[in-house]
């Protein structure tokens, strides 16, 4: 599909309702280099996480990453929205309870059975590209197995609602279907989000909703969606260093997200694992 600003020099965007940006097929192909750059990131972690490993080597990987593209950090530096210190990694590293936002530190040290969740972000000519992903750490519970499972098929259902003429509350009810019939608590405190040149634009994402309400899809919406599901209750805390979320009742969370253009042909994964 074209739009009116595909070959223009200057950047004009194509603004619908609300604030939501449409993007050109070229701003898409751009969003997809950057978030190929985030897939091969998370790739890399997904390999280096085992016991002994620390959550600080893991955003060693994400600098490296960085550096071999010419990239920069979306989340190094980001602002903290309550005041505190801006957020000092390239990776978000979050373990067992801890929901997103999490810290890397030299101090903590992944073991057998943890569940780690990574988000990364960059921006590579302008373009922003965010997708996250939970391991697990060496052999984990099968109640783990089944969170990282329910989590990653909840994204699989959302994603599947992002066709031109749906609404943004297919999308988000897809996901709290997948995680309630299964008992898990969906997180409602933080919410997926357009993305684009800004990391996150309007419209807000939420992982739960009414089917048939909301914005309708347009070709040209990038979204990032990203189910947070907890293993007990939705409920969330933010620890002292004023970044972490941690679960309430500190039973296990994860957390799956993916860039996803709405196109003509139906969703396209922009931060897919080739
Ligand atoms: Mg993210
Ligand atoms: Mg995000």
């Amino acid at each position: 599909m074209k739009f009116s600003n595909d070959s223009g020099k200057r950047w004009v965007p194509k603004v619908m309702a609300g604030g939501i940006q449409l993007k050109s097929s070229e701003e898409i192909e751009a969003m997809y280099r950057a978030n190929q750059v985030v897939a091969e990131c998370l790739q890399r972690i997904g390999e280096a996480v085992k016991p002994g490993v620390t959550t600080a080597d893991l955003d060693v990987i994400g600098h490296e990453v960085l550096k071999k593209h010419g990239a920069k950090s979306a989340f190094l530096g980001y602002p903290n929205p309550s005041g505190g210190k801006a957020f000092p990694a390239t990776v978000c590293t979050s373990v067992n309870d801890e929901i997103v936002h999490g810290i890397p530190s030299r101090a903590t040290v992944l073991k057998d059975g943890d569940i780690v969740s990574c988000d990364f972000g960059v921006i590579l000519d302008g373009w922003v590209g965010d997708s996250a992903v939970t391991f697990p750490v060496g052999e984990v519970s099968e109640n783990a197995k089944r969170l990282l499972d329910v989590t990653r098929r909840s994204l699989a259902a959302a994603i599947e609602q992002v066709r031109v003429g749906n609404r943004l509350g297919d999308v988000s009810h897809a996901v709290q279907e997948v995680a309630e019939a299964e008992g898990f608590g969906v997180v409602t405190d933080f919410v997926g989000h357009g993305v684009g040149r800004k990391m996150h634009e309007p419209p807000q994402v939420p992982n739960v909703g009414r089917p048939g309400t909301g914005v309708r899809l347009q070709a040209g919406m990038v979204l990032a969606i990203e189910p947070m599901i907890n293993e007990g209750t939705p409920d969330v805390r933010t620890l002292a260093d004023g970044w972490t979320a941690v679960t309430f009742d500190h039973k296990l969370s994860a957390h799956f997200e993916h860039s996803v253009a709405v196109t003509s042909e139906g969703p396209r994964v922009l931060s897919a694992w080739s």
